[in-house]
């Protein structure tokens, strides 16, 4: 088994250039999730470790060789694609065995693998069924079986359970974190859902434009982001933002409700700033009258109030058990100055206090 290292990887068609030197290092055995909005670049860079796209400019590396311009099929990864992509004539275990048997293994070494697959991924009941017999998860569980018959250094995952209806979704996301503990191979997994990348990664890796953004453990990312478009981007719902202004003493903020003393950096020049608060620190005052509830939304153990403060920005606010504020309330918010983040009005880039 082995990692992967990504250095100053390019990628650009003609003049269109979409991965802007990208730097990582993505350890043996690491769950390592690429995120971020549709077009970002997640699977051109995917598919460049895969050899599926040439990598234009930039070296990768898995374990210590240098496999930038080598075949797919010598590189010792395998992919499993959002698409099953399964020969709907065969049966699951021949859909499984069927790249061993045309690369000439044996009989014996075939079944053994298969076997071990199908035990791995619970597929027993399922052998003798051809791919119309099977749900979505079954037919995505069993392209995983086949790349697990493959037995590859590295496991490619690209948007894997995004056909898959909701409820299918979170059983087959803990099934793939049981597999990598299982198997403890290397896995890259491409999925645009933060909820996939927070519960899934020991790395996560967000992207935006072609450009990595930041690189973290997943409640690292969350209690540290370096810039607004990570804070935005990881938790859910997401974080507020409403604008502030710096000063001598802290920040003002009148869509948080007021201003917050102590909230100062020397290291800050400007003083227009995008002050931030997600909505599960926030409590509702009821004795404020700083905002207005417009709309709740209750999810049964947990409730959302939309607000809109007096100088007309919008918050979400989470509210925990099943009593929730009415619809037209006035209120104020409370919120710990620790649970604040800054960042810069123009480069977005957080400042800390
Ligand atoms: P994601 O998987 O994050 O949604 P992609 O990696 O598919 O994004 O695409 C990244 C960017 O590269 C997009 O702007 C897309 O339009 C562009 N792109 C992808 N494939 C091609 C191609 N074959 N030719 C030109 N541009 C492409
Ligand atoms: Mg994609």
């Amino acid at each position: 088994m082995s990692g992967v290292t990504l250095n100053n990887v390019i990628k650009r068609y003609g003049e269109v250039q979409v991965i802007h030197g990208v730097d990582l290092d993505i350890k043996d055995g690491e769950f390592c999730v690429f995120v971020g909005p549709s077009g970002c670049g997640k699977s051109t860079l995917l598919r460049m470790v895969a050899g599926l796209e040439e990598t234009t400019e930039g070296a990768i590396h898995i374990g210590d060789r240098d496999v930038t311009r080598m075949d797919p099929s010598q590189r010792g990864v395998a992919m499993v694609f959002q698409t099953y992509a399964l020969y709907p004539h065969m049966t699951v275990k021949d859909n499984m065995g069927f790249g061993l048997k045309m690369n000439g293994h044996p009989k014996p070494e075939i079944e053994s693998k298969v076997a071990e697959a199908t035990r791995i991924l619970k597929l027993e009941p399922y052998l003798d069924r051809k791919p119309a017999a099977l749900s979505g998860g079954q037919r995505q569980r069993v392209s995983i079986g086949r790349a697990i018959v493959r037995g590859p250094e590295v496991f490619l995952f690209d948007e894997p359970l995004s056909n898959l209806d909701a409820e299918l979704r979170v059983e087959m996301r803990v099934e793939i974190a049981r597999l990598h503990k299982e198997i403890g191979a290397t896995m890259i997994y491409v999925t645009h859902d933060q909820v996939e990348a927070m519960t899934l990664a020991d790395k996560i890796v967000v992207l935006r434009l072609g450009v990595i953004e930041q690189v973290g453990a997943p409640m690292d990312l969350y209690r540290d982001p370096d810039n607004k478009f990570v804070a935005g981007f990881i938790g859910s719902p997401a974080m507020n933002f409403v604008s502030g202004t710096m000063t001598a003493s802290g920040v003002d903020a009148p869509g948080l409700g007021g201003s917050f003393d102590g909230l100062v950096s020397s290291a800050y020049d400007g003083n227009t700033v995008s002050v931030g608060a997600r909505p599960e620190h926030i409590t509702l005052d009821p004795a404020g009258d700083s905002h207005t509830v417009e709309m709740t939304e209750s999810l049964g153990g947990v409730s959302y109030a939309y607000l809109t403060s007096a100088t007309g920005e919008r918050i979400v606010v989470e509210e925990r058990g099943d009593e929730r504020t009415a619809e037209g309330a006035t209120v104020g918010i409370l919120i710990d100055t620790n649970r604040i983040f800054l960042f810069d009005g123009q480069t977005e880039k957080r400042i800390r206090t």
